[in-house]
This record gives C-alpha cells, structure tokens and sequence, in this order.
C-alpha cells in the first residue's frame, strides 16, 4: 500500500498558556511512500518523529494536510478503520494473557461484519506467531520472557489483522545491544515476506541506515533530506544531515576557500575548483583521509586504535571543531605511533563544504 503524505502539519498549542509559543511538531512534510517499502524515519528526540507515526495511525489529527493510502484519503478515518498495525518501544502486552491471548486480542475485537470464526482466528494467530518464531511459545504469560521475545509478541499482535501499513516507533530501544541487533534483522525479513509498507522510527541512526529502503531525516518538524540511505550519507545536502550520519561521526573544520583551494588552518588541503572565496565549514567522512608523508594536512597524532581490518587514527587539529579527528584507515597500513604527526591526502568525494550561515552544501 503506498502511503502519501501531503503538506502534513501538526502544531500543538503552547503548554505554558501565558509565556510559551506552540511547537510545530511536523511542518509541511510532504512524501510519498512507495508500496511494500521499509521506510526509516530518522532524527533526534523531539523532532517530530512519533507524531507523524500518530497522524499516520490516526492516534493524532494533523493540524493541516491530508494523508492518502492508495487512493483513499484517510485523513478523517479513526485508527481502528485504517487498517494499519502498530507496535511501540514499550511492548504494552498485557501482563495477565498469555502470548496466544495477546496476539488473539485485536482479531476477538473485531465488530460486525469483520468478526471471523474462532478457527480462523486461531490460524492467524499461529501465522504471525511463526513469522516472529514464537510459535513454541504461545502459552507462556509475557513476564516469562526476555524484552527481545516479548516485542516479537508485539510485532505478531500488529500483524495479525493483517494491517495495510506497519508502523514501528522506536521498537528496538528496550533492549539490550545484541538483541537490538538481532531484533532488528528479524524485522527487515517479515517486511520483505510480507512486502506490508513498512514506517520505522529511530533516533539510531545506524539502525535506520541498516534496514530501511529509505531514510527520512528530521529536524525540529522539518524534513532535511529523503533517499536510499548510502545515496544520503554521500551527499548530504546540509551539515545537520552530514552529522547526523555515520559511525564514527564526519569530522568538521573550520576552512577557507581562496582561489579554487580549500584551506584548513594555514594548509591548502583539496581543491575545490568554481567555488568562491568565503569562509566555509568542511565536514570529512572518517575514511576520507589517505595517509600520506607528503599529504598537506598535518594532524598532531594522539592515539592509534587497532580494531581488526581497520586501524582508528586519533589526533588534533586547531581547525577542528570537535575535539578530535578520527580517521579510519585499512589495517594494512603501518602507522609509526611514536610521531608527533601525521599528514593526510583527502580523498575528494568524501570532503563537503558547507555554507558558514545557513549550513547549505556547497558543491564542487
Ligand atoms: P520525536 O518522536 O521525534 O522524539 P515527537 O513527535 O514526540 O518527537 O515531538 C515533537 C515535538 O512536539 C516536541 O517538541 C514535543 O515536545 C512536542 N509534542 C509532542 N507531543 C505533544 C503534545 N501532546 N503536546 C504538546 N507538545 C507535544
Ligand atoms: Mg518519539
């Protein structure tokens, strides 16, 4: 089914009557999704992420725009009639019922012409149990299984009425770091078998990137940037998006551009030929550094981390606005930890510039 959303906006009045402005919690997001698609709703917490995910269900009414699945607009439609499954952070089964009644509930609750015939419920149920591999486990009470087994639970029970689109906030963050892991390779497959469209939201960007077909960046309410996530992390459009990709993070300079060569600090390091002469942000992906005795940035080196294929080069720069830059460079290189400094070449396509105000890319 392919969601559209058009020019949604939802702004909550101020909590503070007197003093506080209201929050526009999504402005003017306007996107359509393509059908059977795994989409990652990506940005920091309070960005708008959960209230687009609610506008989407229904649980909240958007303050403007309309919202389409195929065809219909189901802008007016309540939740139970949109035919969508959700499952959030906290699992929210309940506690009494067993596994089998939790993922039974929402086929029991079905009105009028819906309601199915015990038998059928049953299969179902079964069915979405073992699209989540907890089939064995269907008599046991949610408190007698681990948080990772018990948002399977949760994933079955959305499924089970078969939902036109699944939407998931934040599904991951209860659980431990393997698990998360795990949990979220096992949420990639029932998207692929079941091809249901598919919203995920995380704040993880690493966990968004892994999955999704596409990313959505967020930033207080307003989209930053829309695509495949590889085709995003090589050509963020602006410094929030630059940042807010990859593990470990972009490194960012101050820098100068002067006669078609960037500068950081007193060091032409790349250049970036039609751009003109301002001062710039520059962002350099972890493995955009070659080392190179006769590269033209110098770096005071700190530490070399050793982690298998890769070696992690920590070291300083007075143009460096964080408070080290880590290059990522193959194990096969030998670095002399005992120098005081290592120069780089930059490899080009991994070097943005950005715009000093407004943080626009500046392209070369
Ligand atoms: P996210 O899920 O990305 O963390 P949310 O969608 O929950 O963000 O919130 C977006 C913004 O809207 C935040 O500034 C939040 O404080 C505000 N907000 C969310 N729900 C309400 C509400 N019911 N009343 C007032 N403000 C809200
Ligand atoms: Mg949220």
């Amino acid at each position: 089914m392919k969601v559209v959303l058009q020019n949604l906006t939802k702004i909550f009045p101020s909590r503070d009557k007197k003093a506080g402005k209201e929050v526009v919690a999504v402005n003017d997001f306007t996107f359509e999704i393509p059908d059977g698609k795994l989409i990652g709703l990506l940005g920091p917490s309070g960005c708008g992420k959960s209230t687009t995910l609610y506008m989407i269900s229904g649980l909240q009414k958007p303050t403007g725009g309309k919202i389409f699945f195929g065809d219909d607009d189901v802008t007016e439609l309540p939740t139970e009639s949109r035919g969508v499954g959700l499952v959030f952070q906290n699992y929210a089964l309940y506690p009494h019922m067993t596994v089998k009644q939790n993922i039974l509930f929402p086929l029991e609750n079905l009105k009028g012409a819906d309601r199915m015939p015990k038998a059928e419920m049953l299969e179902r149920a079964y069915a979405a149990a073992k699209l989540v591999q907890i089939e064995d486990l269907m008599d046991r009470k949610p408190g007698e299984m681990s948080g990772g087994q018990q948002q399977r639970v949760a994933i079955a029970r959305a499924l089970v009425k078969m939902p036109r689109v699944l939407l998931l906030d934040e599904p991951l963050s209860n659980l431990d770091a393997r698990l998360r892991l795990q949990t979220r390779e096992e949420i990639r497959r029932i998207q692929r078998e079941t091809g249901i469209t598919t919203i995920f939201v995380t704040h993880d960007q690493e966990e968004a990137m892994s999955i999704s077909d596409m990313i959505v960046v967020m930033k207080l309410g307003v989209v930053q940037q829309i695509g495949a996530p590889q085709e995003v992390y090589d050509n963020p459009l602006n410094l929030f998006v630059a940042k807010f990709l990859g593990t470990p993070p972009i490194n960012v300079f101050d820098g100068t551009v002067k006669d078609g060569k960037l500068y950081i600090g007193e060091e032409a390091v790349l250049d970036v030929p039609g751009v003109a002469d301002q001062e710039v942000t520059v962002g350099i992906r972890p493995e955009g550094f070659v080392l190179d005795e006769n590269g033209p940035l110098s770096c005071k080196l700190s530490s070399v981390e050793v982690m298998g294929r890769d070696v992690s080069i920590v070291s300083k720069n007075a143009a460096s606005l964080n408070p080290v830059v880590r290059s990522i460079i193959n194990a096969d290189n030998k670095v002399d930890a005992s120098k005081e400094y290592v120069r780089y070449t930059l490899k080009a396509h991994k070097v943005f510039i950005f715009n000093k105000e407004n943080e626009e890319r500046i392209y070369f």
